[in-house]
């Protein structure tokens, strides 16, 4: 039992970008060190999740929280209300939030939590480092409430499954963002909406699809390039910028990974778009990505970010 629950070494792996499996009071997460976008890509690898959705940062106290996002006045008082506890706030991110863009799908905003589970916090303390945590579960199977149930689908790709016996909550977080259009419940979970609303002193504006986990594509903003994508393009055409995947060649600087490996794509998607994108250039020609393992994933994100924008 004690190497299950050695919240060293568990701190110790998540720091060399090794997945964790750990309790919070919620479900139990698939812990990674959330500044490192390698590690960010291995979750939704090992989730086998067909799409990148922003995933919630954990760290142990506000003062940690407070270092990663721009909270308003009221985003603070819901932090003091219910942190520890099962409510994730999403605030802009700060200008220099360690955080991976990959663990915000490349959003300008990051969802963070302090969870009140005390192993979690342990772990989160011995870290040291902010750490994304989605359920522990494989993409469309139920959310874990017990080591159990995490051992039986993702035994395999975790370096480690911490026990802490059965989730009190047993339902995820709720989710409320906090940005310029005032507060927003993005999703009902642990923390009930009228006592949110108690403590905020007005009504609160619904924007959840369902009670339940949002399914791939549900999410309703998503980064997207000011330049137009064209994708699966071999060479670039005149005027247009190349990002491509695999050695560098003749087409420019720009790859998601020199060595064709996904994980490290994943992990340098965003990042690479936004680079780009800050040239000022009006189109990006982007490389066929193999459409196995994360490159489903990636190719969900680039063809939505390639998709044709409203006029106005
Ligand atoms: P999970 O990590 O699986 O518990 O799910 C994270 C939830 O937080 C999802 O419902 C996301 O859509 C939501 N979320 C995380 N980050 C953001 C963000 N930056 N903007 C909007 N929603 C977010
Ligand atoms: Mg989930």
């Amino acid at each position: 039992m004690v190497p299950h629950n050695d919240i060293g070494a568990a701190a110790q792996a998540l720091r060399e970008g090794k997945l964790v499996a750990f309790p919070t009071e919620t479900v139990y997460g698939l812990g990674a060190d959330a500044t490192n976008g390698e590690a960010v890509a291995r979750v939704y690898a090992a989730k086998g999740r067909p799409s990148f959705n922003p995933l919630i940062a954990h760290v142990p106290d506000a003062t940690a929280a407070f270092a990663l996002g721009d909270f308003s006045a009221e985003a603070k008082a819901l932090a003091k209300a219910f942190w520890p506890g099962p409510l994730s706030l999403v605030v802009p991110r700060k200008e220099n939030c360690p955080v991976s863009l990959l663990a915000s799908a490349g959003l300008d905003s990051i969802a963070i939590r302090v969870p009140s589970h005390p192993m979690a916090l342990d772990l989160l303390k011995a870290t040291a480092r902010p750490v994304v945590a989605p359920s522990a579960n494989p993409s469309g199977k139920i959310s874990p409430t017990t080591a159990d149930h995490v051992r039986r689908h993702l035994k395999d790709k975790v370096a480690m499954v911490l026990d802490g016996g059965r989730c009190k909550v047993g339902v995820e977080s709720t989710v409320v963002s906090f940005l310029e259009d005032g507060p927003k419940l993005l999703r009902h979970g642990g923390t009930p909406r009228p006592e949110i609303e108690k403590v905020l002193g007005h009504a609160i504006a619904v924007e959840a699809h369902s009670a339940r986990p949002h399914a791939p594509g549900q999410l309703l903003s998503h980064y997207a390039p000011h330049a137009e994508l064209r994708l699966n393009a071999e060479a670039p055409r005149a005027g247009e910028a190349y990002l491509g995947f695999g050695p560098l060649h003749a087409h420019g600087p720009w790859t998601l990974s020199a060595t064709g490996d996904l994980v490290e794509a994943a992990a340098s998607l965003f990042g690479l778009l936004h680079e780009i994108d800050s040239t000022g250039v009006a189109r990006i020609a982007v490389a066929p990505i193999p459409h196995h393992g994360l490159g489903e994933a990636i190719n969900d994100r680039l063809l939505r970010a390639a998709a044709p924008r409203d006029a106005t």
